[in-house]
């Protein structure tokens, strides 16, 4: 039996476990950006170490990444499809919002490239802008 999110994980070669489907299922269906915290609580599952353990395993696999937004907590959104675990494609600004204090991911949006003086050598670089949300701007 076919089952899209099971073939998800197998494409990025995570075996499907339980945890790691309901995971998957809760990063897919919300469009912000989720802490650890975030993920337990959407979950209804305790086992922090365990919802840790699969976070880390995806961001390993390419499946997602991590995002400090400097609310003081890393958050994860999924990956776009052409990323590998050598090689992140989603080199795309985020959007804190101040109001909602969500985290966005601006997929369309590239980081620019910066240049450095001397021999500074850059492993990442990653832009988070601060402002208001779509949602929160149009809500005055
Ligand atoms: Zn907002
Ligand atoms: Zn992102």
């Amino acid at each position: 039996m076919a089952h899209p999110q099971e073939d998800t994980l197998i494409a990025r070669q995570i075996t499907p476990t339980p945890v790691r489907l309901l995971v998957l299922d809760v990063l897919q269906h919300h469009p912000a950006a989720l802490s650890l915290a975030d993920v337990e609580l959407l979950l209804g599952y305790a086992d922090r170490i365990t919802v840790h353990r699969t976070l880390k395993i995806f961001t390993e696999k390419g499946l997602v990444h991590r995002i400090e937004d400097g609310s003081g907590a890393v958050k994860f959104a999924l990956c776009e499809p052409g990323c590998t675990p050598e090689h992140h494609q989603d080199f795309h600004v985020h959007f804190f919002c101040t109001r909602c204090r969500e985290t966005s991911c601006l997929s369309t949006v590239a980081v620019p490239v910066i240049a450095l003086p001397g021999a500074y050598q850059v492993q990442e670089t990653s832009l988070v802008m601060k402002g208001l949300c779509e949602n929160c701007a149009s809500a005055g």
